[in-house]
């Protein structure tokens, strides 16, 4: 692939929601398997790691190209995407499944295999932490991905070491890519006298304030004191909110009702929101009304949801678990979705690749009926709610940070892992060699 910092690639093919409008007015002349997967032929223009124009392939297009004086990728019609951006993940528990496997895989066996590794056994010390969430990091950086937030679980005894691997990582790693850190603690720990201390030590390392939401009787209460906290310290706010298939699970539906009668204007994201598929419709259409008018922005885990929810011993799972994306999409909530863990109590699998998350995805939430934008979900959309302006989109000026495949449709696209990818950033066909699981041998293994 070409090392030049001047270059076309052409014969590409780009997901309409990420063509500038102008580009547009060719569509009356697309193959009906382009109008089908809404991909858009264009040729791009890429110069000192930045993208400096676009048109729309053509005959006419490409013979304006002046080929003998400037490097040429031919795509081949493949598909050219932005990188990703990974809403949510947990980077401090992954790969941690040889050493503390969920055997039963259900959520309270999840719980409890982190409670282990965490907290009995002190695994979590600075180099274990280090090496993991770098380890994470790596495959993430090599799938393509540039953004990522992770949730990092802070009991007392942890949150120091968490914090200071988190720091130290995303100064290491700011280039490649840019990490945002979310608390992950009881909700009922900001309405405590220790949570306006830790409320001030998340603002130290902005991060951004959450926890988990549960049904209890104090919940209003305990969102008064994180809404005030937040407020005070201009702190965004994510939540994880009905990891459950118990429809009276309406913790979605009451932190946007919190958001709204705090008048909160901070982004707030909820994440799983599993149990808004199992509630009647009038319930969930409240909700999912209350969600929009609040400006929430919904992350749905589907590989996770998949992997947990419905997990009884001995009887075949009834649903998949996941949110109703697509009824949230329709009232123009932003729906991202994203990896949340990898190879830990919680997920037994994953690689940090945002093109599986997004293959599974569109085959457990029927995103193929049509693919209208749903690419979005794991680039501009994430990107956006993480308030990053330069991430997710392919616009003129901006650094060329995308990825290439070889496969010419959707269909193509998820049918492979793509293992054969180009990930370009600022414009350079990255080294897209993954990690060495034996890396971590010593961690999980012991010497
Ligand atoms: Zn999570």
């Amino acid at each position: 692939m070409s090392e030049a910092s001047h270059y076309w690639i052409i014969n590409a093919r780009i997901p309409h929601c990420f063509i500038d409008s102008s580009l547009h007015e060719s569509e009356t002349i697309l193959a009906p398997t382009l109008q089908r997967d809404r991909l858009f032929p264009c040729n791009v223009e890429i110069n000192n790691g930045h993208l400096v124009q676009m048109m729309a392939n053509s005959p006419d297009s490409l013979a304006a190209i002046p080929t003998e004086s400037v490097a040429i990728v031919d795509a081949k019609q493949g598909m050219l995407i932005p990188c990703f951006a990974d809403l949510h993940t947990h980077l401090d528990k992954g790969h941690i499944w040889e050493r503390s496997p969920n055997l039963d895989g259900t959520f309270q066996g999840a719980l409890n295999g982190i409670y282990k590794d965490c907290t009995e056994n002190k695994n979590w010390h600075y180099e274990d932490l280090y090496r993991r969430m770098e380890f994470g990091l790596k495959c993430s950086y090599a799938h393509g991905t540039k953004a990522i937030r992770t949730h990092l679980d802070c009991p007392p005894h942890q949150f120091e070491t968490t914090f200071q691997v988190f720091r130290e990582l995303r100064e290491k790693w700011k280039d490649k890519i840019t990490l945002q850190a979310v608390s992950l603690v009881p909700l009922s720990y900001f309405d405590t006298p220790d949570g306006e201390e830790f409320a001030d030590a998340i603002a130290d390392v902005g991060a951004i304030i959450g926890g988990i939401a549960h049904m209890v009787p104090e919940f209003e209460k305990y969102l008064g004191a994180i809404f005030k906290l937040a407020t005070a310290r201009n702190l965004s706010l994510d939540f994880h909110t009905d990891e459950t298939d118990d429809p009276q699970s309406q913790t979605l539906r009451r932190v946007a009702a919190a958001g709204l009668e705090y008048d909160f204007k901070a982004q707030i994201i909820c994440g799983h929101c599993c149990s808004l598929a199992t509630q009647d419709h009038e319930t969930a259409a409240a909700a999912i009304a209350l969600v929009k008018k609040a400006n929430i922005g919904i992350v749905s885990l589907p590989m996770c949801n998949l992997y947990l929810q419905d997990r009884v011993a001995d009887r075949t799972p009834r649903w998949r678990g996941v949110t109703l994306a697509k009824e949230l999409d329709a009232q123009a909530v932003k729906v991202a979705i994203s990896s949340d863990n990898c190879r830990d109590p919680f997920y037994g699998f994953g690689d940090h690749d945002m093109l599986q998350v997004f293959s599974m995805g569109a085959k457990i939430l029927h995103l193929d009926t049509p693919y209208d934008n749903w690419i979005e979900s794991v680039t501009s959309r994430p990107a956006s709610l993480m308030g990053l302006s330069n991430v997710g989109k392919i616009e003129i000026g901006q650094a060329a940070d995308l990825i290439l495949f070889k496969a010419r449709s959707y269909s193509e696209l998820l049918s492979r892992p793509q293992g054969d990818r180009v990930v370009f950033r600022d414009g350079v066909a990255i080294d897209r060699t993954l990690p060495d699981y034996a890396e971590l041998d010593d961690l999980i293994f012991g010497e």
